[in-house]
């Protein structure tokens, strides 16, 4: 048995150090990436439901690096969020997708709201108000243009320090939205307070509708839809593939969705094919 215990152990020694070591190297990489300008972003197209008209686009970044293989977002920002890489990143990333909205408005191009999401590890970080009006500023993207996501999870967390954050970012002028929500329990009172406009409806949810098989999931986005409505605010739904789902969430008075029946995240040359003429005035 002693014997046995000691291989164990010598096992999760050796599994332990080679997570931590390929953790590291993933960090270098990261950082390197950010230095040399490696990042990327993606745009996902935002539609109202009843019309599809398109009302804006989010920002996701990627990381596709010569001779590497790409890595997505959900490998990457928790280390980073870890690391404190994330401010770097949430700071380029801001200034990347204001500088893009503008170039396509001065295009005459209408690009909608620009959705970047924010992290809440960054935020905690501090200085992010700054960095915010220095991006905004030196784009010259007005505020109303710019809509910040931040996960429902991440904001509860952390609600002390970023409830007076918001406020400020609110005062500027920008938008505020929360992502991923059902999945972050927030009370209602917490909500009521907020200055968001907007709920964004997990996609796990919408996942759920459609079929015959889970009639309280629809149940459960009906009273989502509803909550966020009696509160004032515009409701999106995450994660829309099917027709099915699209028609029942017009039904059930969601105003607006994302997902990839309307289009996947792809490269600004693609998304600006979506964008329509600005309207004249
Ligand atoms: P998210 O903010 O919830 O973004 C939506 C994710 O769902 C995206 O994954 C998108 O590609 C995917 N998606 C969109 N429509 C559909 C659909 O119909 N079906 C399915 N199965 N998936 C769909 P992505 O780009 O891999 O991003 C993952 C997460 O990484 C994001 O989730 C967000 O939390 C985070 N992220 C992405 N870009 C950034 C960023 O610039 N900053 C920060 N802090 N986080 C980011
Ligand atoms: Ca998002
Ligand atoms: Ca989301
Ligand atoms: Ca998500």
């Amino acid at each position: 048995a002693k014997h046995a215990g000691r291989g164990t152990y010598r096992y999760y020694t050796e599994a332990l150090t080679q997570a931590a070591q390929s953790r590291l190297q993933l960090d270098g990489r990261l950082r390197r990436a950010l230095e040399r300008g490696e990042f990327e972003l993606w745009y996902q197209p935002l539609y109202r439901l009843a019309d599809r008209h398109l009302i804006g686009l989010e920002a996701l970044v990627r990381l596709n690096q010569p001779g590497l293989p790409p890595i997505g977002p959900a490998e990457f920002i928790p280390l980073m969020e870890d690391s404190g890489l994330i401010v770097e990143l949430g700071t380029w990333v801001t200034r990347e997708a204001c500088r893009q909205a503008l170039a396509w408005l001065d295009e005459g191009l209408d690009c909608g709201r620009i959705a970047v999401n924010l992290s809440a590890a960054e935020m905690r970080r501090g200085q992010t108000l700054a960095r915010l009006s220095q991006a905004l500023d030196d784009s010259g993207l007005p505020a109303a243009r710019l809509e910040l996501e931040i996960t429902e999870s991440g904001l509860m967390e952390h609600i002390d320090a970023v409830e007076p954050v918001l406020r400020q970012m609110r005062e500027m002028g920008v938008r505020l939205a929360i992502d991923d929500f059902g999945t972050g329990y927030s009370s209602l009172a917490r909500l009521r307070r907020l200055p968001v406009g907007k709920l964004k409806i997990d996609r796990s949810f919408i996942a759920d509708l459609g079929g015959e098989t889970d009639p309280q999931g629809a149940q459960l986005v009906s009273a989502m839809i509803a909550m966020g409505r009696g509160l004032g605010l515009s409701v999106l739904a995450e994660g829309i593939e099917t027709e099915v789902q699209a028609r029942q969430l017009i039904a059930l008075g969601c105003e607006a969705g994302q997902g990839y029946l309307f289009g996947r995240p792809a490269p600004a040359a693609v998304a600006r094919q979506w964008l329509s003429p600005l309207p004249e005035n």
